[in-house]
C-alpha cells in the first residue's frame, strides 16, 4: 500500500503563532489562560493544560494573569470587557487574517452596509464577526441559499468565514449577485486553508482512499473532508487508533491530509501506522493476500522533508527536532518509527532548570540512543550521556595534543581548587597550579571562568587533574615571543622596572625584560640604579640590541632622553664661572659636573695656587665647587675647567711679593756663600751660575 501525504497539511502559520505565544508566556510563569480553545485539537488542548495554558469558556472565570486571545478573534464588546479588567494582560494573537477580514466588515458597516457573511454561525470566528459587523448582518451557512430567498438592503456586502470551501462560496457568490447585482463580494476565504483544501482535492483524485486528520471541532479539518468526500471514499480521523481495518480493503494508494490545527506529531502517528504498522500486513493478510508489498518508505511531504524512516541501534548518535516538551520529558523526532524519548533524567540539569527552560519545539538536538523499540516500541534516547561522553573526549584530545579548555570555578577546597567541566564532570586544580605567583586565598576566584590544561585523566576513577599555571606560562611564552618579534632596534617602547641590580636595571617590555646596563641608565654618572630610579617605575627606553635565539634584549634609559651636549651652547660660555659637583677624582685632576650629564675637568694645575701634589689634597667626590669655564669641545665632549681662575687672586700676593720673589730669584750662590770661599771659587762659582743661565736661556 502507498501512502501519501498531501503537499500542504497540519498547523497553519497562525495556529502555530498563537500556541507558541502561549507556550511562551507561560514559560516566564505568567498564569495563562484563553477564552475558549486555542484550537480546536483535543490533544493540543492537553498539550497546553500540561504547560500551564488553559482555556475558559466563561469571561467571569478568567483568572487574574494573562489572557490569549485565540486565532478566531473576538467581538468589539469582549475586547473591551478584556481590557477593563485591570489584573488581566491582553494579549491578542487573532490570525492577521482574520483581523483584516474584521476591520473590513467594520468598515462596510461603519459605511451603512449589510453584512453577509457565508459560514458557521456557531463557530466563534463568524460569532465575533457579527459583532464587528453590526445588528443588520445577516449569516448564510452553507447550503442555506438554496432553500430560499433572501432580505437583502440596497447596500450589501458578502464575505465569508475565512475557512469556507472555496467553491461553495464561489458558487453562492454567483446565485447572489444574479438575483442582488449591487451585492458586493470580497473573497476572505484564508489562502492556507484554500492551500490545504486544493492540495487535498488533487490527492484525492489520485488515491483510492484520503485519510483526513483532525478533530471533529476543527472547522477547517470537516471542510477538507468535504472537499475529499465529492472525489473519493474519504474518512476523517482524530489519530492512528480512530482507522478501521476494512476501509483498507482494496485500496493501493491512501492520501493523507489534516487541517490546519492539526499537529503534526499526529500527521506523522497515522503515515507511519499506515506504512509500517499492523494495517499494512493485516489488511494484506486477511483481505488483500496477493497485494504487492511495498517497500517504498518514502512520504511526499514538505514538513517532514521527504525522509526515510530510519532503525537505529543503541549507541548510535543521532541529531533530531524536538517535537514537544513536558515535564518528564522531550520527544525528538530522530526519523524513526516514532518519535524518540529523551526522560528527564537523561538531560544534565543545572540547578533548578526545567526541561522547557533548555528545550523548545523545533530545537536541534544531538541525542544516543540507549533503547532502540522497547517493549512499548519507542526509542529512548539520553543528551546526558552523549554529553558526557563527548566532554571527555575533549578532555583526552586536551591532554594528548596540550589545548587549553575552559572552566568555572566551583569550589574553593584546602588543597585547591575544583573546576565544573560541565556534563557533571568535574576536575581538580591543585594550589600549586593554579597561578605563576604564590596565592594564599582562592576564594578570590569563586564562580570566575578559567582557561586550563589537562594534566591528568583517568577515566575509570573519574579523575581529572588541571593546572591553570602552565596555561599562564605558555600564554607568557607567547607574549614574550610577540614581543621579540615585534621589537625593532632604535625604537623607543615604554617599560617598568622589575628589578635593580649594582650593574644595571631590569625593564619589562612586555612579557620580557630587558637589561639597562648602569652606563645606559642616565646622562649623569650613576653609582647605583637606585640613585634615580624606583621598582614599579614605567620608563622610557630605547632598544639597543635584540638577540632573539638568547632573549635578549639591551636597552637605554639614557639614550630615549635627549643629550644635553646638544644644548651646551646655550647653556655654558667659556670664562662663565658656575658651580658644579665634584664626580670623581683622579691623578690628573677632578671631574666636576656642572649640568646634569655634562662633566668638565679641573686639570691638577688649575685647582690652586700652590703647587699641588694629588688633587686629593684639596678636594672631595661630592663636593660643590666653583669653577670657571676655560673651554668647550662639544664634537670632543670635552670641558676644560679651573677652580683657581674661578677665585679672585689673595690680597696680600702683592706686587711687593712678587718683587721679592724676584728678587729671591735674582739671588747667585755667590751672595749668599761668597764670603765662605776663596776669590778663584768665587769666580768659578759665578761663571757656572752664568753658564747654567746661559743654558737655560738657550734651552
Ligand atoms: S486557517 Fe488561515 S485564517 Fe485560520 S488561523 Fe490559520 S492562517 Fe489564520
Amino acid at each position: 500500500m502507498e501512502v501519501v501525504l498531501a503537499e500542504s497539511a497540519g498547523f497553519c502559520k497562525g495556529v502555530e503563532d498563537a500556541i507558541k505565544i502561549a507556550l511562551e508566556n507561560a514559560s516566564l510563569g505568567k498564569t495563562v489562560s484563553t477564552l475558549g480553545p486555542l484550537v480546536h485539537n483535543e490533544e493540543v488542548i492537553a498539550y497546553l493544560g500540561r504547560n500551564k495554558v488553559k482555556f475558559y469558556d466563561n469571561l467571569a472565570d478568567i483568572p487574574e494573569g494573562t489572557i490569549i486571545i485565540r486565532t478566531h478573534g473576538v467581538g468589539p464588546a469582549v475586547l473591551s470587557e478584556l481590557y477593563k479588567r485591570e489584573d488581566l494582560e491582553v494579549i491578542d494573537a487573532t490570525c492577521p487574517h482574520v483581523k483584516k477580514v474584521q476591520e473590513l466588515v467594520r468598515n462596510y458597516a461603519d459605511s451603512g452596509y449589510q453584512v453577509v457573511i457565508y459560514g458557521d454561525i456557531k463557530h466563534p470566528e463568524v460569532k465575533a464577526l457579527m459583532e464587528w459587523a453590526g445588528p443588520q448582518t445577516l449569516v448564510i451557512s452553507p447550503g442555506e441559499v438554496e432553500h430560499g430567498h433572501l432580505e437583502l438592503s440596497e447596500k450589501a456586502v458578502l464575505i465569508s468565514q475565512t475557512t469556507q470551501q472555496e467553491n461553495s462560496y464561489a458558487s453562492l457568490a454567483k446565485i447572489l449577485e444574479a438575483e442582488y447585482p449591487h451585492l458586493v463580494v470580497h473573497s476572505t476565504i484564508c489562502k492556507a486553508a484554500a492551500k490545504r483544501q486544493l492540495a487535498a482535492s488533487k490527492l484525492a483524485n489520485t488515491v483510492d482512499l484520503m485519510l483526513v486528520v483532525g478533530d471533529k471541532k476543527s472547522s477547517n479539518t470537516h471542510k477538507l473532508t468535504q472537499v475529499c468526500r465529492e472525489i473519493t471514499q474519504t474518512y476523517q480521523v482524530a489519530g492512528a487508533h480512530d482507522i478501521a481495518r476494512e476501509w483498507l480493503v482494496g485500496a493501493k494508494t491512501v492520501g493523507v491530509t489534516a487541517g490546519a490545527s492539526t499537529p503534526h506529531w499526529k500527521i506523522k502517528e497515522v503515515m507511519v501506522m499506515m506504512e509500517n504498522g499492523s494495517f499494512e500486513e493485516k489488511a494484506a493478510e486477511e483481505f488483500s493476500p496477493s497485494q504487492e508489498e511495498h517497500n517504498q518508505e518514502e512520504v511526499s511531504q514538505e514538513e517532514l522533508g521527504q525522509e526515510e524512516i530510519k532503525e537505529y541501534m543503541p549507541g548510535d548518535v543521532v541529531t533530531g527536532k524536538v517535537v514537544l516538551v513536558d515535564e518528564e520529558q522531550v520527544l525528538v523526532d530522530i526519523g524513526a518509527k516514532s518519535e524518540a524519548v529523551l526522560p528527564r533524567k537523561e538531560v544534565y540539569l543545572e540547578g533548578d532548570n526545567t526541561l522547557d527552560e533548555i528545550f523548545s519545539r523545533g530545537d536541534s538536538v544531538d541525542v544516543l540512543v540507549l533503547k532502540a523499540n522497547d517493549q512499548e516500541d519507542r526509542t529512548v534516547v539520553s543528551q546526558k550521556r552523549l554529553e558526557r561522553e563527548r566532554r571527555w573526549k575533549e578532555l583526552e584530545d586536551a591532554l594528548e595534543d596540550t589545548s587549553n579548555l575552559s572552566g568555572n570555578v566551583k569550589e574553593v577546597v584546602p588543597a585547591g581548587i575544583i573546576i565544573d567541566l560541565k556534563s557533571g564532570i568535574e576536575g581538580f586544580m591543585p594550589g600549586s597550579l593554579v597561578d605563576l605567583r604564590y596565592i594564599p586565598d582562592f576564594q578570590e576566584f569563586l564562580g570566575q571562568e578559567f582557561s586550563f590544561k589537562v594534566v591528568e585523566l583517568n577515566r575509570e576513577r573519574d579523575k581529572v587533574i588541571l593546572s591553570r599555571k602552565q596555561a599562564l606560562e605558555e600564554e607568557q611564552e607567547q607574549h614574550k615571543q610577540e614581543t621579540i618579534n615585534n621589537l625593532t632596534e632604535g625604537q623607543i617602547i615604554s617599560g617598568v622596572i622589575k628589578r635593580l641590580t649594582d650593574f644595571g636595571a631590569f625593564v619589562d617590555v612586555g612579557g620580557i625584560d630587558g637589561l639597562v646596563h648602569i652606563s645606559e641608565v642616565s646622562w649623569q654618572r650613576v653609582g647605583h640604579p637606585r640613585e634615580i630610579l624606583k621598582v614599579g617605575e614605567e620608563v622610557q627606553v630605547k632598544v639597543l640590541e635584540i638577540i632573539p635565539e638568547r632573549e635578549r634584549i639591551s636597552l637605554s634609559i639614557r639614550q630615549a632622553q635627549p643629550d644635553p651636549w646638544s644644548q651646551i651652547e646655550e647653556r655654558l660660555q667659556v670664562g662663565a664661572v658656575v658651580e658644579g659637583k665634584v664626580t670623581r677624582i683622579v691623578n690628573f685632576g677632578a671631574f666636576v659636573e656642572i649640568i646634569p650629564g655634562v662633566e668638565g675637568l679641573v686639570h691638577i694645575s688649575q685647582m690652586a695656587d700652590f703647587h699641588v701634589k694629588h688633587p686629593s689634597e684639596v678636594l672631595q667626590e661630592g663636593e660643590e665647587v666653583e669653577v670657571k669655564i676655560l673651554d668647550i669641545n662639544k664634537e670632543g665632549k670635552r670641558i676644560s675647567l679651573s677652580i683657581k681662575e674661578a677665585r679672585p687672586a689673595p690680597k696680600d700676593y702683592s706686587a711687593s711679593a712678587q718683587q721679592k720673589d724676584q728678587e729671591t730669584q735674582n739671588v747667585t750662590l755667590g751672595d749668599i756663600f761668597g764670603d765662605l770661599f776663596p776669590n778663584n771659587v768665587k769666580n768659578e762659582l759665578q761663571d757656572a751660575e752664568d753658564e747654567e743661565d746661559d743654558n737655560g736661556k738657550n734651552e
